[in-house]
């Protein structure tokens, strides 16, 4: 059993167990989280009996670690992580002035299947449990030291198919005991899973959402996110609507510009009306082709079009810095580059 991953609660409820008082549990979380402490031999202040009795059980603070990473020329640095099973995922450091940005995996692969996807190229292999989520960003924090500010779940894999793990990731990166991320900088990238975003929307936390929204009618956007036949535009944009009205965050709507499909006039056109009147800003996203996939990115041109069209109609928008794209920032392509 790994510690990264359990709450306070359920660690309390484990050292009271092994026979010591509830706040060795704290003591513990403090060496993980605010240390970067992972063996147990280094806590010097748990007696020596219960660090020995902590080993003895077979428990460990993590279980993944750094089987590669690649970094580029702006400071942007991906990693790949491997588990215990033998499988990857990847997780990206991306620093900014003002911020530094983990965005993180959260399944081995993804079921959703998104045609311009490296990750969606590669199938489903399992959920992460919260640990494996939250030690991502732990992990990259403690190998740049620095305090990582913002943490996004749009790595490799669909967040709201593996519910319970990442919210309970993303508690654990929000907790005075955890990382102590503010709420409102962490946030989760869905294709669409709309009962589960109502369900986020109550959860009492000021997270914010994002979605891969990327085209404006149902035919086109069933062919590059097959989730779409699920769970079809109009429930997806409804469902952003109530999440944006009673959280009161700002929803994101990611739009991947691809060439000669989705960045045409009609779509402009339909994606300012959709975006329109309520809170929400629309992320135009360059394309950074995936080997095997055929599309191409749409000319900066058609960027600018777009952008300056939905501003001009009062919609906020803005054009997505391009980051590391010499290493293959997109989700799942170091991991089918090192062939794990
Ligand atoms: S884009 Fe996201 S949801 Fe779609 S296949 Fe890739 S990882 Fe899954």
């Amino acid at each position: 059993m790994q510690i990264i991953g359990l709450n306070l609660e359920e660690l309390e409820d484990l050292v009271v167990k092994l026979g010591e008082p509830r706040y060795r549990a704290k003591q513990i979380l403090d060496w993980v989280y605010k240390k970067g402490i992972d063996d147990f031999g280094q806590m010097s202040n748990l007696p020596a009996l219960f660090r020995q009795r902590l080993q003895d059980r077979g428990l460990v603070v993590s279980t993944i670690t750094v089987a590669g990473a690649v970094e580029a020329g702006d400071g942007t640095k991906k990693y790949l992580f491997r588990l215990t099973d033998g499988c990857g995922v990847e997780a990206v450091y991306i620093p900014e002035e003002k911020r530094k940005t983990v965005c993180f995996s959260t399944q081995v692969g993804c079921p959703v299947g998104c045609t311009f996807c490296a990750t969606g190229q590669q199938g489903f292999k399992r959920n992460l449990t919260a640990g494996e989520i939250v030690d991502q960003v732990r992990k990259i924090g403690l190998d740049k030291k620095t305090r990582i500010s913002n943490a996004v779940a749009m790595g490799q894999g669909e967040p709201l198919a593996n519910y319970a793990a990442t919210l309970k990731a993303l508690r654990l990166l929000n907790a005075e005991y955890g990382l102590q991320m503010a709420a409102r900088h962490l946030t989760v990238s869905t294709s669409g899973v709309v009962p589960a975003i109502y369900r986020l929307a109550d959860e009492q936390l000021q997270i914010n959402l994002a979605l891969s929204l990327h085209a404006t009618t149902d035919q086109l956007r069933s062919a590059l996110i097959p989730l779409n036949r699920t769970y079809p535009l109009a429930q997806v944009i409804q469902a952003c609507r109530d999440y944006a009205a009673k959280t009161k965050r700002r929803v994101t709507l990611e739009y991947i510009m691809l060439d000669g499909v989705n960045d045409g006039e009609a779509d402009l056109v339909r994606l300012a009306e959709l975006a329109a009147g309520w809170l929400c800003h629309v992320n135009l996203i360059p394309y950074n082709p995936v080997p095997g996939a055929s599309y191409r990115p749409s000319p900066p041109w058609v960027c600018q079009r777009f952008l300056g069209y939905l501003q001009e109609h009062g919609v906020a928008a803005s054009i997505r810095q391009e980051r590391g794209a010499e290493v293959n920032a997109a989700c799942g392509q170091l991991r089918q580059h090192l062939k794990m």
